[in-house]
């Protein structure tokens, strides 16, 4: 099936010739999958997003969501897309059957996952955000709070949301004043006022379940005083039924550049002293939990980035394949027939940049969900752990890499169309407001590139580091060994050690002046995502090279395809590290110089 939503052949290419996904069946949780089933699962949410969710994409982006003063008001189609999701069970792709869940591993879930993003951000959202949700309780709520909400939230029955940011707190959630006052029957009442909460209100559910941060009085400042509560929209009994209102007011709606689709929401908790809030876990833990959400919600930034950047892509490249202008520049005659624009190298151009960027990210983001369920599964305790490592070392780069170069695919989509693509006839210009959300959510880019480099890559004695070097290798071995792929395994090599060598000199810098250390941050996580992503596609290219050897016609043209990508990655985006980590080497110092009375 030809689809403008994600190449089907792409994704097959990914899970089962690079990811070897059929290996996972050996694992006991997977033992009942197979190549077939885990097909059945994306053609499902292909079918699935092709009917129900890319056809509402523009009418949710014209007719965001109302609020009356009484309710929100979305438009219908955003309903009937998200039962046809929950009806075919993704809410609980991962689950295990006897919860009702497909036991599917994440690689696979995280491939539907994609295909629903690409067809309508704004829309798959609000199930995103609920299946976070609903892994962050499961992993840390006790049985009681497992049996009153998780199994309502992956029926469909409740939504979810993390409710983290305040006016005063976004970036810096240490300064958060929502507070939690402990009562004698063992809730806590809560009381603040949080922004930008996406899915805060609707009415597409029976209920919201809010995981909201919160400080209880006494408890020590900054980030080691935060909490995490669960604070339901409407009360849930024991029996799961709805109790009263819980005093979660919708204090109003902001009306955004892109992603209209989800409605983004400020909610006052407990204006009438009645907000009732249940503590996830211990006391003054909240934040690591609410980690957990949020590095998948992390993840699933990364990946919604790379395929609105890759539906963009398709967009641009079947428009490119039909548009006539121009003639090749050795054709004097005016008369001959004007050629389509994908002949002219300058739009070849564009178009191989968005190729490297979407189906390099998507590798990536397919790699870290494969180290999910490596983390979960994999045989031994040392395999799981250094999975883990890796995962966390990544989650910063599959975040932010994507968050930038994917949106660079969907701006240079709107190139591609012309005057047409700045129009809102077409769906181009969408996409670029859609995508361009995606570095300032869940963690500034800014923020991860700290977060990077001061935490995850110095962090650990480097031991993360290593493990990604080593995991390296067995490309760079299988590149040494085929000569079409060698330059680029040793470029690959290269641009590793040098990234060490420049982490290591980082870090006797952050060690002396750490305001100096990490004040280039944002450069370095620049070049650690390009090093990772030449990484996948020195991995597409070994497939590829594989595939080719036994391939003609259109299977060949899929195979060179991802090799002239890789060449065109290799030749024009890796090199751009050289300088990079040479301003990084010399702890430049221009921007920190730089007074805010100079600017
Ligand atoms: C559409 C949308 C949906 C969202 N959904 C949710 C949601 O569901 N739940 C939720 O809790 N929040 C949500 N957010 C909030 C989002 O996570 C924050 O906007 C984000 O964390 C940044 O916070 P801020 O907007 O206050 O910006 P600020 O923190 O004020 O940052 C402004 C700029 O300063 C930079 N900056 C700030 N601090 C530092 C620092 N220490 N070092 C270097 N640079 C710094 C940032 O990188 C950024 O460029 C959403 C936001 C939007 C726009």
């Amino acid at each position: 099936m030809s689809s403008r939503i994600v190449s089907r052949r792409d994704l097959e290419f990914q899970l089962f010739e690079v990811l070897d996904l059929d290996s996972l069946r050996e694992r006991p949780r997977f033992a009942q999958h197979s190549r077939e089933t885990m097909r059945a699962a994306v053609d499902t949410a292909l079918a699935i997003a092709e009917a129900k969710f890319a056809p509402h994409n523009r009418k949710a982006d014209e007719h965001e969501p109302r609020f009356d003063g009484k309710r929100v008001h979305l438009i219908p189609e955003v309903k009937e897309a998200l039962d046809a999701y929950v009806a075919a069970g993704f809410l609980s792709a991962t689950e295990d059957y006897e919860k009702g869940g497909m036991q599917l591993p994440s690689t696979v879930a995280g491939a539907c996952q994609a295909i629903f993003a690409a067809a309508n951000v704004g829309t798959t959202a609000y199930v995103s955000l609920t299946i976070a949700n609903a892994a962050l309780l499961a992993a840390f709520g006790s049985p009681e709070q497992q049996e009153r909400y998780v199994q309502h939230l992956l029926s469909g029955r409740f939504f979810g949301t993390m409710a983290l940011t305040e006016p005063q707190a976004g970036s810096s959630l240490a300064d958060i004043l929502t507070t939690a006052t402990p009562n004698p029957d063992g809730t806590y009442s809560v009381r603040g006022t949080k922004i930008f909460i996406s899915g805060g209100d609707h009415d597409l559910t029976e209920n919201i379940v809010h995981l909201v941060l919160a400080k209880i009085p006494g408890s020590p400042p900054g980030v080691k005083g935060i909490s995490l509560f669960i604070v339901p929209k409407r009360r849930v009994n024991a029996d799961g039924s709805l109790g009263p209102p819980n005093d979660v007011a919708l204090a109003g709606v902001f009306h955004k550049m892109g992603y209209r689709g989800t409605i983004s929401t400020q909610l006052s908790f407990g204006e009438r002293g009645e907000c009732r809030g249940e503590l996830v876990g211990q006391p003054n833990q909240g934040l690591a939990y609410m980690f957990h959400m949020m590095n998948e919600a992390r993840i699933g930034v990364g990946l919604g980035a790379v395929m609105i950047g890759y539906t963009s892509y398709l967009h641009a490249l079947d428009y490119a394949r039909e548009r006539p202008q121009g003639r090749p520049l050795a054709t004097r005659d005016p008369r001959s027939p004007q050629i389509p624009i994908v002949q002219h190298a300058d739009v070849r151009r564009m178009l191989l940049s968005s190729k490297s960027y979407v189906e390099g990210g998507l590798a990536l983001c397919l790699y870290a969900a494969r180290l999910d369920d490596e983390l979960r599964t994999a045989a031994s305790p040392d395999a799981r752990r250094e999975a883990e490592l890796l995962l966390s070392l990544l989650t910063p780069v599959v975040k932010a890499w994507p968050s930038q170069y994917c949106l660079i695919a969907s701006d240079l989509a709107i190139q591609v169309y012309g005057g047409y693509g700045y129009t809102r006839e077409y769906p181009v210009e969408q996409f670029y407001r859609d995508n361009r959300l995606n570095p300032i959510h869940e963690g500034t880019n800014g923020i991860q590139a700290l977060d990077l480099l001061g935490r995850k890559a110095l962090g650990g004695g480097g031991e993360a580091l290593g493990l990604l070097a080593r995991a390296m290798s067995s490309e760079l071995e299988a590149a040494e060994g085929e000569e079409s792929l060698r330059d680029f395994g040793a470029q690959l090599g290269q641009a590793m050690e040098r990234l060490v060598a420049t982490t290591r000199r980082l870090g006797e810098a952050a060690a002396r002046d750490v305001e100096r250390g990490l004040a280039n941050a944002s450069v370095y996580l620049d070049v650690m995502g390009h090093v990772v992503v030449a990484w996948m596609w020195l991995r597409q290219a070994i497939a590829a090279t594989r595939g080719l050897e036994s391939s003609v016609g259109a299977e060949a043209d899929f195979y060179r395809g991802k090799l002239a990508a890789c060449r065109y990655f290799f030749r024009w985006e890796l090199p751009r590290i050289g300088p990079q980590l040479a301003l990084l080497d010399s702890l430049d110092s221009t921007c920190l110089d730089a007074q805010p009375a100079w600017l």
